[in-house]
């Protein structure tokens, strides 16, 4: 970059500038202490923002068993630096675009952006390369110095652009209008605003193959095949980046129309999370046939035989899940059984105390059950435990996890839940398992009630390990029976937490 133009840039008081809670996920990325409740603290005085990470969070793309409903688990689910890049990425769209737009310019950039961040996230699954949210942030961001360019001098900016045919002429004509190029522009500013090196380095390298290092060269070529979605002559144009997919990526043809047709399927969702039409329906056909041809050209016999595979590896995959899912449940009341519910209470254990969230269990036992038994027989008996799960399903939340741990035992784990709410939690619980008829034998209807014992992890009060919240748990259910049953007992608590 010239003197001349770091002096203009630095005098120059349009700069886009880092938005609040930008500026926050930015010094919380650099953070190595950072944890996931600040970040959820961050994200969530945006609702519009969190909505938006639960939605990715609830995407295919992180496909979980539960519903992912809150920014807790969401930052769980996509982990802390995905989540800080998603948030970053979707936060400075937001804002810049809007500061963009009052200069007069059109929405075209952000639209190139948008579609080279879906392109950059494509390339890098297709990769299997780590790191896929930031790869997507970073070809959001990588003509950032456009930005700038366009809010230095917006007249002459608005020029260069509409002279320039193509990629290289746009190069060309910024470096004579500005003595340096939006690449390099743009690497200035990232710097500018502390965004991590990995960001700098790919905006500088965006321009030019990106090197070595594939993350920056997916960056490179993601800007190219946003370009397909908008350069009038899209066929030649293809060919050109294909090539370069194979010479700077080592992606085969084969390969290369694969990443578009995924890029192409991305789209809409890409649209929807950054509020951007992103395409015209006809040219998105036109892609997917063009990639659809092109591959069935090159090898038919290949689809076809990959075509088999899969169906046959989702047909053993849908048996194999059937097999795991049984094997989690309890086959008289489906809910989970001791040894799965025992695995997602560690994970869960190990969450709360790790970022200080509170969770509660709660150990249910009918009360006087054998009694059940021994007046109306076992298959009544049994009848009445489906019923009594039945129950305690319906009554819990999506995020709330329910097993049934053995004989008319039953426990039910709130992660994030504190004290107070799980206690009027239950009562409401125990409210309806003693309105609900639980079975019927010749006319007579039968009620039950049950027993709980409550423990909660939260504040000071805290546990070694999940196996000594159970055993509260357990102790505490013990009390409640000892004081006449129909009750909860809360537990007192294990030690008190460190200070953090
Ligand atoms: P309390 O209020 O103290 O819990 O009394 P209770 O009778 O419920 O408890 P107890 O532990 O004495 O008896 C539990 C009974 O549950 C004994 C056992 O036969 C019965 N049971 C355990 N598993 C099953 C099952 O799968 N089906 C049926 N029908 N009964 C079961
Ligand atoms: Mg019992
Ligand atoms: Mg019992």
């Amino acid at each position: 970059m010239t003197p001349d133009l770091e002096a203009r840039l630095a005098f120059c008081n349009n700069l886009p500038t880092l938005p609040g809670a930008a500026l926050q996920l930015v010094e919380l990325a650099q953070d190595p202490e950072a944890h996931i409740a600040s970040a959820a603290k961050i994200i969530s005085y945006d609702p519009a923002l969190s909505a938006k990470v639960l939605r990715v969070a609830n995407s295919p793309l992180y496909a979980t068993q539960r519903k992912v409903e809150n920014l807790r688990q969401a930052l769980t689910v996509l982990g802390l630096n995905a989540t800080l890049s998603l948030a970053l990425g979707l936060s400075l769209a937001k804002s810049l675009r809007a500061a963009w737009n009052q200069f007069g310019h059109s929405d075209a950039v952000w639209r190139r952006s948008i579609l080279a961040a879906t392109a950059c996230r494509c390339l890098g699954e297709k990769l299997a390369l780590p790191r896929t949210e930031e790869l997507m942030l970073a070809g959001l961001l990588q003509d950032i110095g456009r930005l700038v360019l366009g809010q230095l001098d917006p007249a002459r900016y608005a020029g260069v652009c509409a002279e320039a045919a193509d990629g290289d002429a746009l190069l060309t004509r910024e470096r004579e209008a500005f003595g340096a190029d939006h690449a390099e522009v743009g690497a200035w500013l990232a710097r500018r605003w502390s965004l991590p090196a990995y960001l700098e380095q790919a905006i500088a390298g965006s321009e030019n193959g990106g090197g070595k290092d594939p993350f920056d060269a997916c960056v490179a070529l993601s800007g190219l095949i946003a370009d397909l979605w908008i350069v009038p002559n899209p066929e030649e144009h293809r060919r050109r980046v294909s090539d370069l997919a194979q010479a700077w990526l080592g992606l085969s043809r084969a390969d290369f129309a694969e990443v578009i047709t995924l890029v192409t399927e991305s789209i809409p969702d890409f649209a929807m999370l950054f509020d951007m039409r992103l395409a015209e329906p006809e040219r998105m056909d036109a892609i997917v046939e063009h990639a659809r041809e092109l591959l069935l050209i090159r090898n038919l016999k290949d689809i076809q035989e990959a075509q088999r595979l899969r169906r046959e590896a989702e047909r053993l995959e849908d048996h194999a899940r059937a097999l795991e899912d049984r094997a989690r449940r309890d086959p008289l009341t489906g809910l989970f059984n001791r040894a799965h519910f025992q695995e997602l209470l560690e994970k869960e254990f190990d969450g709360a105390r790790q970022f200080g969230w509170p969770i509660s269990l709660a150990f249910i036992d009918l009360d006087d059950f054998k009694q059940i038994n021994d007046r109306f027989g076992h298959l009544v008996g049994d009848e009445v435990l489906r019923q009594f799960a039945t129950v305690l399903a319906m009554s819990v939340r999506a995020s709330d996890v329910l097993c049934r741990f053995g004989g008319e035992e039953f426990l039910l784990l709130l992660p994030g839940t504190g004290e107070a709410a799980a206690r009027t939690l239950l009562q409401r619980l125990l409210q309806q398992i003693s309105s609900t008829p639980m079975a019927e034998v010749d006319d007579q209807v039968i009620r039950v009630t049950a027993s709980v014992g409550l423990a909660t992890m939260s504040g000071a009060l805290g546990y070694d390990s999940a196996d000594k919240l159970v055993r509260a748990a357990d102790r505490a259910l013990y009390d409640a029976k000892g004081r006449g049953r129909n009750r909860i007992c809360v537990a007192e608590g294990d030690s008190p937490v460190e200070p953090r």
